[in-house]
């Protein structure tokens, strides 16, 4: 069965293909098949976001639709910037950008605790919807550390690690990070859903 990931990131296919691949399956991206769908995320939770991606490229490619939403949730932030995390700050800021403003709005904060929230969601034709979490706890460092990964990276630090995720190499990331998580659980539902269903 072929699928189709909602995404332009070439990282994303390969890292989705390669799991995927082990169950027999085919996954291409917007790119192979000449589509790319905007998607406005008018949605308040990432169940909802990674839903209506799914949904929009099944419906325009009429193949199974795989799409992913994740985020960092800050808990003196009641959860922010959440589904927000790409865009928190506004257009101008980059990833050293965003992290600053973070750090600035939590300064003199002692309650750090974060964690990271992905949820990929399979929108089928048929109307089946497939969908799972990954999250991971950590607290937000005071100053940034590491070299590694992107986004909120340097400053998410793993207690049990003690190291933040940009200082952990990808593979010791994706053990434990909410997008590891989520990809194994959602390969294991797929599976399943496969076996009844072919
Ligand atoms: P996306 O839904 O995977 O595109 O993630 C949305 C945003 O959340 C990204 O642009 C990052 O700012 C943030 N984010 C998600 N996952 C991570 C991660 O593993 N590390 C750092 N930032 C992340």
């Amino acid at each position: 069965m072929k699928f189709v990931l909602a995404t332009q990131n070439p990282k994303k296919l390969k890292e989705m293909s390669a799991i995927l691949g082990e169950l027999g399956v085919e996954v291409v991206s917007e790119a192979d098949l000449g589509v790319k769908i905007e998607v406005e995320e008018t949605g308040e939770t990432f169940a909802e976001n990674s839903l209506l991606k799914a949904k929009a490229v099944m419906e325009a490619t009429k193949l199974p639709a795989i799409a992913d939403d994740s985020g960092l949730c800050v808990d003196a932030l009641n959860g922010g910037p959440g589904v927000y995390s790409a865009r928190f700050g506004g257009e101008g800021l980059d990833d050293t950008g965003r992290y600053r403003l973070l750090l600035q709005m939590l300064h003199g904060q002692a309650d750090r605790r974060a964690h990271f929230h992905t949820t990929i969601t399979c929108a089928f034709p048929n109307g089946d919807v497939l969908q799972d979490d990954g999250e991971v706890e950590g607290t937000i460092a005071f100053a940034p550390m590491g070299e590694n990964g992107f986004g909120y990276d340097p400053v998410f630090f793993v207690p049990d690690k003690r190291k933040t995720f940009a200082q952990l190499s990808a593979e010791e990331k994706a053990e434990i990070s909410h997008r590891g998580k989520a990809l194994r659980a959602f390969k294991e539902t797929l599976k399943n859903y496969l076996a009844e269903h072919q």
